[in-house]
């Protein structure tokens, strides 16, 4: 199954795929639809000038007539997690989406990355505060894109690291981020957005322990169009929801992402290794064993 990763308000004109059963989910990054500078202005705390608080009212617009239109076609929304400097607002622009239009069913989901130290208390208060305000939570969990930048901003900045300590730091926090999602299951939807075959596992096992259904309607897999289909197959062979993020959008838009997916080779530890290793094997077994 494929989903879209929207970077433009053209995405709209599209009704958000309404009605094709094989696109289950729309997708877009926030910076497709503000300036990132206003963002970060805005994140900060500092006062927005008058043609600035027209301009975040146009972002916030936007992003409500997305879900406004996922929330009246039936379509789930997932909106992309980035940059920390800019993060907090669009957490609140989404728990206010999710707030209006999560009431009987979740169509509006944020993204949690769990490479941020203060990620898992962040999920556990969104779980309390959705509790608490009677409404649906929808979470895409992934581990982070941004860890190189975060860092770098961080030292040059002279302010705390918000990323992991390690590697084995965000997978901790990661498998943890699971079981929360698991044992609130009855009133949010997660997407379990990873290439890494454990926490895949994991997923799978938490739902067995449960007696949940392979096919849960609030329990997806994702990973990346062209990444990791050995895990995409396999899940879905055992009747796994499961789609793949298909990035698009103008050149300029997309390439950014693009070039972080080729960047990623360095900071995924062993992620393009192990996909090799495997065709390798499978190429062997293919010439020894035959098809
Ligand atoms: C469907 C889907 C949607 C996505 N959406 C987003 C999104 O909205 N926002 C976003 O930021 N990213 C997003 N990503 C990318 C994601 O955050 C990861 O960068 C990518 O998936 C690699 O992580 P992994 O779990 O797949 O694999 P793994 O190989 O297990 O993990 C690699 C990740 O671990 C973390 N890591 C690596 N080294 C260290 C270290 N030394 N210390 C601390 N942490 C470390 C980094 O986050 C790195 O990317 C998405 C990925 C997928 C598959």
């Amino acid at each position: 199954m494929l989903f879209g990763l929207i970077s433009q308000s053209t995405a709209l004109s599209r009704k958000l795929f309404s009605g094709d059963k094989n696109i289950p989910f729309s997708v877009f990054k926030p910076t497709g639809f503000a300036r990132f500078a206003l963002l970060e202005k805005k994140n900060s705390g500092l006062e927005l000038n008058a043609s600035e608080k027209e301009e975040f009212a146009r972002f916030v617009a936007r992003i409500e007539k997305i879900c406004q239109t996922g929330h009246d076609l039936g379509v789930p929304i997932f909106v992309d997690a980035e940059e920390t400097w800019i993060q907090d607002v669009i957490d609140d622009v989404v728990r206010d989406m999710m707030k209006k239009y999560n009431k009987e069913r979740v169509v509006v989901h944020n993204t949690i990355q769990m490479y941020r130290t203060d990620r898992l208390a962040f999920l556990k208060e969104s779980v309390a505060h959705a509790r608490q305000n009677n409404y649906m939570l929808g979470m895409k969990i992934v581990r982070g894109a941004y860890m190189e930048k975060e860092r770098e901003r961080a030292a040059k900045m002279n302010y705390a690291d918000p990323i992991q300590p390690d590697k084995a730091a965000t997978d901790r926090d990661y498998n943890a981020s699971m079981k929360v999602c698991i044992d609130n299951i009855e009133m949010m939807s997660v997407c379990c957005g990873s290439h890494n075959e454990q926490s895949s596992q994991l997923l799978v096992h938490l739902m067995k322990e449960k007696n949940l259904a392979n096919n849960h309607p609030h329990i997806w897999f994702s990973q990346l169009y062209g990444m990791s289909d050995h895990i995409s197959y396999n899940l879905a062979k055992q009747g796994y929801n499961v789609c793949k993020y298909v990035p698009y959008g103008p050149l300029t838009g997309v390439l950014p992402y693009l070039i972080r997916r080729a960047q990623e080779n360095t900071s995924v530890a062993g992620q393009t290794g192990r996909e090799l290793s495997l065709i390798i094997t499978e190429k062997r077994r293919r010439k020894t064993e035959g098809r």
